[in-house]
């Protein structure tokens, strides 16, 4: 079976069974955002039972902690992500699909790298544009890239119309508050 089938057929099983659905599904889903079903909370509940028996029952020298999902601003710009948890992404002009530029270029074996620079990444998606297609419609016409942060923003209750000028974020990659 090749591998989008594969998938294809995992992901209706687990929907079909409830395990697992799209969020917010009876008004049109929200892309990316999933609910657990009644079989799913149960799987994920045994894995997370599983995994806390392994790593931290089963050894002396480690002991729980479970960190609030927000942290002070301060803690994401010193572990780095505020700076640098970003991703260089370009919009195809002509379908306007977003896409990361390090993986178009990695695609036509052109080393490119997260962490470069915008202007390190825009001179090799400049030099190499002929080459790069839409994987979505086909054509090789794209805007300059930009870094976005993946972190995300909230206000935690400050309702002043200037709170994103100092946001919190959410645990970034669901770091540990350690
Ligand atoms: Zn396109």
């Amino acid at each position: 079976m090749a591998a989008d089938k594969k998938m294809e057929t995992i992901v209706s099983f687990a929907k079909r069974r409830g395990f697992v659905y799209p969020s917010s599904e009876i008004y049109g889903g929200f892309n990316g955002v999933y609910d657990y079903g009644p079989y799913g909370v149960q799987l994920a509940n045994n894995i997370k039972a599983a995994w806390w028996k392994a790593m931290v029952q089963e050894h002396e020298n480690i002991v729980g902690l479970d960190s609030s999902i927000f942290t002070h601003p301060k803690v994401w710009e010193a572990s780095g992500h505020v700076g640098g948890f970003s991703d260089p992404l370009t919009e195809c002009r002509e379908c306007n699909t977003r896409l990361r530029v390090d993986h178009l270029l990695e695609d036509v074996d052109v080393f490119a790298d997260e962490k470069m620079s915008e202007d390190e990444i825009n001179a090799l998606l400049t030099e190499n544009m002929s080459k790069l297609r839409c994987p979505k419609c086909g054509k090789s016409n794209f805007a300059p890239a930009r870094r976005f942060n993946l972190l995300v923003q909230s206000n935690l209750g400050n309702f002043t119309s200037d709170w994103t000028k100092d946001p919190t974020y959410l645990r970034g990659e669901k770091r540990q508050g350690i």
